[in-house]
């Protein structure tokens, strides 16, 4: 038996990434019950999963792979989905407790909405759900109810901060940021970068497109975005503060200044465990704090002139209405031309800034809003690149 009083269920979408993974440890740790996994295109791996988990049912999302999926687990009594359509019904499956959505991309706004709407509780380590679809998001789980627990570390700090207080009680949150790996870099200096440099974290070990949004600052930037939409801040209510250990996961400050941080080793592990246990707290499969042996923690500001992408992000939430979502669709355009060396590193900066000034304002009230304004601005973007 796992912890508490009966075996917590769980789905994965993106159970093959680097977040899927991580979560199947604690899982595994904990003993908890596995209703459904879904992966991009890791066949291999989701069928050993599925054999080690036995869950329900199982998506493919590239569905080019759905067939061989099927022949490799013809001996397994299992239902295989594919698709958008695949992603949606594990959603919405109401034989679990929490969905854990982890897949990378504007692809996992559909599923969060469609969980929300069944009315299950959300494991949200997807950065584009609340960047493209905050309002939407936040709006619908308010109405149903429903709990939303955020898994990215910041989030997961500030939300653990929060435990016995009150929202309204707080002044700002601080927002922490390792600085990536070129951190103190004039733009001069990072003109020429590649892509190995920029995939070479010095602190977290995370997927691709996560590891470029670091050290471009986008991550913080998007990470800014979603804090406003998680906590109902408003953007002057939130600083970004670099601080290179990644010890310090972030923190609230509340009307009294008094100000409660979040600590530990930088491993996902532990705020992925926290939202799948919550609120329990128990033994997690990670290393243990050593104030000591880390003997100086830092803090700075950032450089907002060399790190356009978190400057743009920051201004794309000040303005509002459809802007996060435009910024966050040039970013993915930007990035996957970046890993295709087909761009520099700066220019994934210069084309955020430069579609924050060309599109002009627009609500977003409906899904079909946020495709609209996503596929618009990727257009955009393709069109200079
Ligand atoms: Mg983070």
């Amino acid at each position: 038996m796992g912890v508490g009083d009966k075996m917590k269920r769980v789905s994965i979408l993106g159970s093959t990434g680097s977040i899927g993974k991580q979560a199947l440890e604690v899982i595994r740790l904990h003993k908890l019950s596995v209703t459904a996994l879904a992966a991009h295109s890791n066949i291999k791996l989701l069928e050993e999963q599925t054999r080690e988990f036995n869950p329900k049912l199982i998506c493919i999302y590239n569905d080019d792979l759905y067939k061989e999926l099927k022949i490799r687990l013809s001996d397994v009594n299992i239902r295989i989905l594919t698709g958008m359509e695949g992603l949606c019904e594990i959603a919405r499956f109401s034989d679990t407790d929490i969905l854990l959505n982890s897949v990378v991309g504007m692809v996992g706004l559909l599923p969060t909405l469609t969980a929300v709407e069944a009315g299950n509780t959300v494991a949200l380590a997807n950065k584009e759900t609340l960047v493209a679809g905050g309002k939407l998001v936040m709006e619908l789980a308010k109405k149903r109810n429903v709990n939303i627990l955020p898994v990215d570390s910041e989030h997961s700090a500030i939300f653990q901060a929060l435990q016995g207080n009150d929202n309204n009680e707080i002044n700002k949150v601080i927002l922490t940021a390792s600085g990536g790996p070129f951190f103190n870099m004039t733009k001069n200096q990072l003109q020429n970068v590649t892509l190995e440099q920029a995939l070479n974290h010095p602190n977290w070990s995370m997927g691709k497109k996560v590891t470029i949004d670091s050290s471009t600052l986008m991550n913080k930037g998007l990470e800014f975005i979603e804090a406003k939409w998680l906590f109902d801040l408003s953007p002057n209510q939130i600083e970004v503060v670099v601080h290179r250990q990644s010890v310090v996961h972030s923190a609230v400050e509340y009307k009294d200044y008094s100000v409660i941080a979040q600590m530990g080793v930088p491993d996902m592990k532990i705020p992925i465990q926290y939202a799948l246990l919550y609120p329990k707290r128990t033994k997690c499969p990670t290393e243990k704090l050593s104030l000591t042996d880390y003997g100086t923690l830092t803090f700075e500001k950032p450089d907002y002139e060399t790190f356009e992408c978190l400057r743009a992000s920051i201004k794309a939430i000040e303005l509002g209405g459809a802007y996060p979502c435009i910024i966050n669709a040039v970013n993915e355009v930007a990035v996957e031309s970046f890993i295709k060396k087909k761009i520099s590193f700066l220019q994934i900066g210069e084309l955020i800034t430069d579609a924050l000034n060309h599109f002009s304002f627009n609500e977003i009230n409906t899904y079909d809003d946020v495709i609209k304004f996503d596929t618009g601005a990727r257009e955009y973007a393709e069109s200079l690149i």
